[in-house]
């Protein structure tokens, strides 16, 4: 059978099937979300993150810990592609907005934590960019995508200690655009934090090249 007629086959079963949810592999997926109604309340009905501050980082907002059905939910968005994930993210960080307010929203402008050009080939496209997009329909900030750029490949952080991270970050991201960046306060983007490593080096980065103030939003904090 040839892959044409088997993908055929396929998009014709998911018009009948449920489809499993992205998340437990065991639910059907509700509408507008991968995933099902279990994994879905799981997610909007557990705690928002405290905010907190790291190294020149003055706030950083976080939306839920990293755990349960948000952390399958994250693995699946940056890893397997799904970019499906976006309508729920975009949901989640509404609802944040609305419990907590919008002052990490006071920011002149929006950027994402880049990823290397060969990890955004690889990948097809930068989650931190795309939850920088969510944001700018929320806030009233336009996003810069490519004011800030990683400019080396590094190992994966997975298992490195907060030091070993920040020594294994040092030098790979650069400003290249100074201009739209001096004198203002800008709201930093990632989907997950864990030690806070790369959003210091990214900040560190960002003060140094002329900005004001440097706050970060996560979908997601490791606790
Ligand atoms: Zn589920």
């Amino acid at each position: 059978m040839t892959n044409r007629l088997l993908k055929i086959l396929g998009s014709g079963l998911s018009l009948i099937l449920p489809e499993i949810c992205h998340s437990c592999r065991k639910g059907s997926a509700e509408h507008p979300y991968p995933i099902c109604r279990r994994c879905r309340a799981e997610i909007f009905s557990s705690p928002s993150c405290p905010l907190s501050a790291s190294g020149h980082i003055t706030g950083i907002w976080s939306c839920r810990p990293y755990s349960g059905a948000l952390r399958e939910c994250i693995r699946q968005f940056k890893y397997r592609g799904s970019k499906r994930m976006t309508a729920l993210f975009s949901d989640l960080l509404n609802s944040y907005a609305l419990e907590n307010g919008f002052e990490y929203g006071a920011a002149d402008v929006i950027v994402p934590v880049p990823l290397h050009p060969s990890k955004l080939r690889e990948r097809g496209y930068n989650q931190a960019g795309l939850i920088a997009d969510i944001l700018t329909g929320t806030l009233a900030a336009p996003v810069l995508h490519r004011a800030l750029l990683k400019i080396k490949a590094t190992c994966p952080q997975m298992g490195l200690t907060r030091e070993m991270r920040l020594e294994n970050l040092k030098g790979s991201f650069a400003v290249v655009d100074k201009t739209r960046l001096t004198g203002k306060t800008v709201l930093l983007t990632d989907d997950v934090m864990t030690t806070g490593a790369t959003l210091e080096t990214c900040a560190d980065e960002l003060l140094r090249a002329g900005a004001a103030e440097v706050k970060a939003f996560t979908l997601a904090r490791v606790i």
